[in-house]
């Protein structure tokens, strides 16, 4: 069973931002409103996620380390209504395979919270302990008995860049939660809880305000809400483009396409339109159990979306004069 955890979780985790992405979304599915990213050395010594969600009872913070420990899904229909990131149960036993892990967790009806040490998916300690209500999780020395993945790592530089990437898009699809990220001690973002406007000026900085062109549109199958970028503030790199999906960001070369048609004629060579795009579909019209790491979805009827796309970011760009 341990060599069935260490392979799951190489797939679930691929490097220290995998990690972030998944405590991220576990605070988020527990109600969490001020959610504290710490990390030293680009996550590869600590990844530390803080949250004040719901917690968990004795029970249930010795149950989550366990493959499939969902408390997520009840039956199979609750796969296609998906209010929740996690679905799989999948994420903290692969994490507590590959890591030293630390939690600490209060239900807001106990008064103790539970203190509960994990190395090698074995618990080496569980004890009571005083806690704020909510969870931390701590992950330590990841990979460290998997010496390839280790070594396999990028440089600080590198692993961060993609820490940040994993951060900011969580951070996008919830303007309503307050975020933070430190690294090594330093303050990355202090993001308060805000509207989206606000939320994407808290992250890309000040001069975004001016740039930002809002895009609406509702239809039967559809709806688009968010902001594209005028054209003159086109990048020369894609870093500035989201799409989500039912507020869980996705990748859709697809759906860029359509952006991109949209700016036709407005954007000099080799310019990346800037876009925070956050489409509502039906559940049901969408699969987005189809890789691991559930960046990529498929859509029953993607002509008609990438239609309706382009030609609302039309709309937009011309109300706005651009
Ligand atoms: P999934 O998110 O797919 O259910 P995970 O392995 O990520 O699987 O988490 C397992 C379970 O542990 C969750 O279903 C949830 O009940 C519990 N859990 C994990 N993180 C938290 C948290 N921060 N606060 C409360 N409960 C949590
Ligand atoms: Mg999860």
């Amino acid at each position: 069973d341990h060599v069935a955890n260490q392979i799951a979780a190489g797939e679930v985790v691929q490097r220290p931002a995998s990690v972030i992405k998944e405590l991220l979304e576990n605070s988020i599915d527990a109600g969490g409103q001020n959610i504290k990213v710490l990390v030293k050395e680009a996550g590869k010594t600590l990844i530390q996620v803080t949250d004040d969600g719901k917690g968990m009872s004795l029970t249930d913070a010795r149950m989550c380390f366990e493959r499939h420990a969902t408390s997520k899904i009840n039956t199979a229909e609750d796969l296609f209504s998906l209010k929740t990131k996690g679905f799989r149960g999948e994420a903290l036993a692969s994490i507590a395979a590959i890591a030293h892990v630390e939690m600490k967790t209060r239900p807001g009806d106990e008064e103790l919270g539970t203190c509960i040490k994990i190395e090698g998916s074995e618990v080496v300690s569980q004890e009571p302990c005083v806690t704020p209500e909510g969870t931390t999780i701590c992950v330590k020395n990841l990979f460290y008995n998997i010496p390839a993945r280790r070594n396999f790592l990028k440089s600080d530089t590198v692993e961060l860049r993609h820490i940040i990437d994993e951060f900011q898009r969580v951070a996008l699809a919830h303007p309503g939660i307050q975020f933070s990220l430190f690294h090594n001690g330093s303050e990355l973002f202090q993001l308060p809880e805000s509207n989206l406007r606000q939320r994407i000026v808290n992250i890309f900085g000040g001069k975004t305000n001016e740039k930002l062109v809002p895009v609406t549109e509702e239809t039967d199958i559809i709806g688009i809400n968010g902001f594209v970028g005028k054209p003159e503030f086109a990048k020369k790199s894609r870093g500035e483009q989201f799409f989500f999906v039912n507020d869980r960001f996705i990748k859709s070369p697809y759906l860029n396409h359509a952006v991109t048609a949209a700016f036709e004629g407005l954007l000099k060579d080799k310019a990346y339109p800037s876009y925070f795009l956050y489409l509502q579909v039906d559940p049901k019209s969408i699969d987005i159990n189809i890789h691991p790491t559930k960046t990529q979805i498929k859509f029953d009827d993607e002509h008609a979306l990438y239609t309706i796309l382009r030609s609302s970011i039309k709309h937009s760009l011309g109300q706005f004069n651009v």
